[in-house]
C-alpha cells in the first residue's frame, strides 16, 4: 500500500530530538512556532536544488539531502550566524521508502551535527525538487555583510577551491574513474558555520563562494563600492585537484570560476589580522589571504610575480 503523506512525514521527518529551548512548537501543527534570543536578529535563508539542475539525476538520496542542507548552512555560516532550525519542503515523483530512508539519513546525519531541528515542511508530487529555509540567530549589528570592504582591507578564502567544480565536469564528461575525494566536495559541501560565527566583529564583509570564487568576490566588491587586486596563484587547491586536471588554464577555470565549493570569501581590515590566525587554530579551517581590496573599482587578477594575468586567456568573459 503506498504511503500517505501524514505517514511518511510522520515516519520519515517527525524525529523528536531535544527540541532547543527556543522552538515551542515543531511538526503536526500548522506551523511552528519558534522565538528569537533577545538582541538578536532572526537571519532567514531559503535554497532549493531541482534534480538534473542542481545536482546530476543520478545523485543518491542520501547525498542530495546532505547538500541540500549543507548549502543552506553555508548560507549562515556566510552571515555570521548561528543555525537555529530548518523547514523542508519536498516535491517527489513518487514516495518511494528506500528513497525516503536514504534522504532521511542523510539529511539528519548533517542537521545532527549542528543539533539543528527540523520544525515543519511541506510534502507535494511531483518533479524531484527539495526547498530547505533555514533559520539562524545573529546578536544585533553583528551580521557578515558584503557591503563592509574597505581599501586596504586583506581577502581570504577558508579551504581549498575548485574541487568540486572538477568533480562536476568529471561527471558530465562521463569519466570511468573520478577520485572520491573530488566527489565528496561536490556532494557534500563542508558550511564553514564555525569560521562564520568566529568572524563576527572581524571581517569587514563576507560571502559564501556558491556561483565561483571571481562572481562571488565580484558581489562583495560591487556592495562595498571597491576593487581587488587577487593573487591566482595564492588561492589554495589540493592535490587531488593537480592529479585530476593537468592543463594549468582549465585548473584556473575550476578554481576561479566553479561554484559548489561553498567556502568563505571574507575580507579582514589591517588593524584585526592578528584574529585570523586565532580563528585558523580554534577552528581548525585553512584560512588563506588571496588578495587585497582597492580603492579602484574593478578586479585585477595578478600572478605569483606581480604580473597582470589577462582572464580572457582563460575563456573569462570581460570582467568588471
Ligand atoms: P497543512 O495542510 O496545514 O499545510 P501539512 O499536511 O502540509 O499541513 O503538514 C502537516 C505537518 O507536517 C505540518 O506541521 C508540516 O510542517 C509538517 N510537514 C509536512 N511536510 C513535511 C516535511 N517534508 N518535512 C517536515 N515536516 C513536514
Ligand atoms: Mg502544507
Amino acid at each position: 500500500m503506498p504511503l500517505g503523506e501524514f505517514e511518511l512525514i510522520q515516519k520519515y521527518f517527525s524525529r523528536v530530538s531535544n527540541a532547543p529551548l527556543n522552538i515551542k512548537l515543531g511538526i503536526g501543527d500548522d506551523a511552528a512556532l519558534v522565538t528569537v534570543p533577545p538582541d538578536q536578529y532572526l537571519v532567514v535563508a531559503i535554497d532549493t536544488l531541482v534534480s538534473g539542475v542542481h545536482f546530476p539525476v543520478q545523485t543518491s538520496p542520501v547525498d542530495i539531502a546532505y547538500k541540500a542542507l549543507a548549502v543552506n548552512l553555508s548560507d549562515m555560516a556566510a552571515m555570521g550566524a548561528t543555525p537555529a532550525w530548518f523547514t523542508l519542503a519536498l516535491t517527489l515523483p513518487d514516495a518511494n521508502e528506500r528513497w525516503l530512508g536514504d534522504f532521511a539519513t542523510g539529511l539528519f546525519e548533517l542537521a545532527q551535527r549542528f543539533h539543528l531541528p527540523l520544525i515543519g515542511g511541506d510534502t507535494t508530487r511531483g518533479p524531484l525538487s527539495v526547498t530547505i529555509q533555514i533559520a539562524g540567530h545573529v546578536p544585533g549589528n553583528m551580521a557578515l555583510l558584503r557591503s563592509g570592504a574597505c581599501a586596504g582591507d586583506i581577502i581570504y578564502t577558508t579551504g581549498t577551491l575548485g574541487d568540486a567544480a572538477a568533480a562536476l565536469r568529471a561527471i558530465q564528461r562521463g569519466d570511468a574513474e573520478i577520485s572520491p575525494e573530488l566527489l565528496v566536495r561536490l556532494n557534500r559541501p563542508s558550511p564553514r558555520v564555525s569560521v562564520g560565527i568566529a568572524l563576527r566583529g572581524i571581517a569587514s564583509a563576507c560571502i559564501d563562494i556558491s556561483d565561483g570564487l571571481l562572481a562571488d568576490l565580484g558581489h562583495i566588491l560591487e556592495q562595498s563600492g571597491v576593487g581587488a587586486s587577487l593573487n591566482i596563484d595564492r588561492v589554495p587547491i589540493t592535490t587531488n585537484l593537480q592529479g585530476q586536471e593537468k592543463d594549468p588554464s582549465q585548473r584556473c577555470r575550476f578554481v576561479l570560476n566553479g561554484g559548489d565549493d561553498y567556502e568563505l570569501c571574507f575580507t579582514v581590515p589591517p588593524n584585526k589580522l592578528a584574529e585570523v590566525g586565532k580563528i585558523q587554530s580554534s577552528t581548525g579551517v585553512a584560512l588563506t589571504p588571496i588578495g587585497r581590496i582597492t580603492a579602484t573599482t574593478g578586479l585585477r587578477c595578478v600572478d605569483q610575480a606581480g604580473q597582470l594575468v589577462e582572464l580572457q586567456d582563460f575563456g573569462f568573459q570581460h570582467f568588471r
